[in-house]
């Protein structure tokens, strides 16, 4: 008889969001994650309305957009002027416009709503290893002070980035290629510029090598991501 019905390995958005899912239908869940707490840098930032449908149904959307900002509109710059306007809301749902939150800030408060669906992510445990059973499946847990222990859970589910343990040990290959030449750097700052600060309101600066995309997030800093084609190292 496994441990538990269902063992998520990582507790990033997709974990989480799967986690409160098998909650909800009543499953054990355990859900590891080897980094030693919630990740703080910035990330994504918007929830789109498709995102905001699944995450409603599941019951976790009104406290995502209790703390998110509706993003109204978008200006688009460029060339060192206006170029124009993109506006939102017409999307015909409960949820018509795209969110500002951080994913840091989802992934806060998706593991307080599965804490209180009775589990807590198991920070500092890493899937080191996995084997596949008819019934069952069998893993390895290790921790930073190299301890290891295991486990069974009826379903194990890989949910661990690119660099997937699960994936790897079911055979299943990663397809796709590393992107090379390209940087995308992303950070929050306060902006000192004649713009102004209009919650729900973002920008798009188009640039050839670095187009860039503040936006304003609920703490009141402003979010920007930019891509920049550069040297990456290989
Ligand atoms: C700097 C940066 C900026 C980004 N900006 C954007 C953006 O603006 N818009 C956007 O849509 N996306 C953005 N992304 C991408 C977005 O963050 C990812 O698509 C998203 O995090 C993927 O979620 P996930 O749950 O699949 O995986 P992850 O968030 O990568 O979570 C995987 C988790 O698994 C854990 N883990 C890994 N291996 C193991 C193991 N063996 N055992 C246990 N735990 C393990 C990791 O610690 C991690 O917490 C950005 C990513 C980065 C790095």
């Amino acid at each position: 008889m496994p441990d538990v019905d269902v063992c998520v390995v990582g507790a990033g958005p997709v974990g989480l969001t799967l986690a409160i899912a098998l909650r909800g239908l009543g499953l054990g869940v355990r859900i590891v994650d080897r980094a030693p707490a919630a990740k703080r840098e910035a990330r994504a930032l918007v929830l789109w309305p498709r995102a905001l449908e699944a995450l409603d149904s599941l019951g976790v959307a009104g406290i995502l957009r209790r703390n998110a900002v509706e993003l109204a509109r978008v200006t688009i710059h460029g060339r060192g002027r206006r170029l124009g306007e993109l506006t939102t809301g017409w999307h015909r749902s409960a949820h018509n416009r795209p969110v500002n939150i951080e994913q840091h800030d989802i992934e806060r408060l998706l593991c307080a709503e599965l804490a209180g669906r009775g589990t807590e992510v198991e920070w500092d445990t890493e899937v080191t290893d996995v084997k596949v059973h008819e019934d069952r499946a069998e893993f390895t847990l290790t921790r930073p002070d190299g301890t290891a222990e295991s486990g069974t859970a009826a379903w194990i589910v890989g949910c661990e980035g690119t660099a997937s343990v699960v994936r790897d040990r079911l055979g299943i290959p990663f397809e796709g290629r590393r992107r090379t030449g390209l940087q995308v750097v992303q950070g929050n700052a306060h902006p000192e510029w004649p713009l102004g600060e209009q919650q729900g309101h973002g920008h798009i600066f188009l640039a050839r090598a670095a187009p860039s995309s503040p936006s304003r997030c609920p703490t009141g800093r402003t979010a920007s991501s930019a891509s920049a084609t550069t040297p990456t190292p290989r």
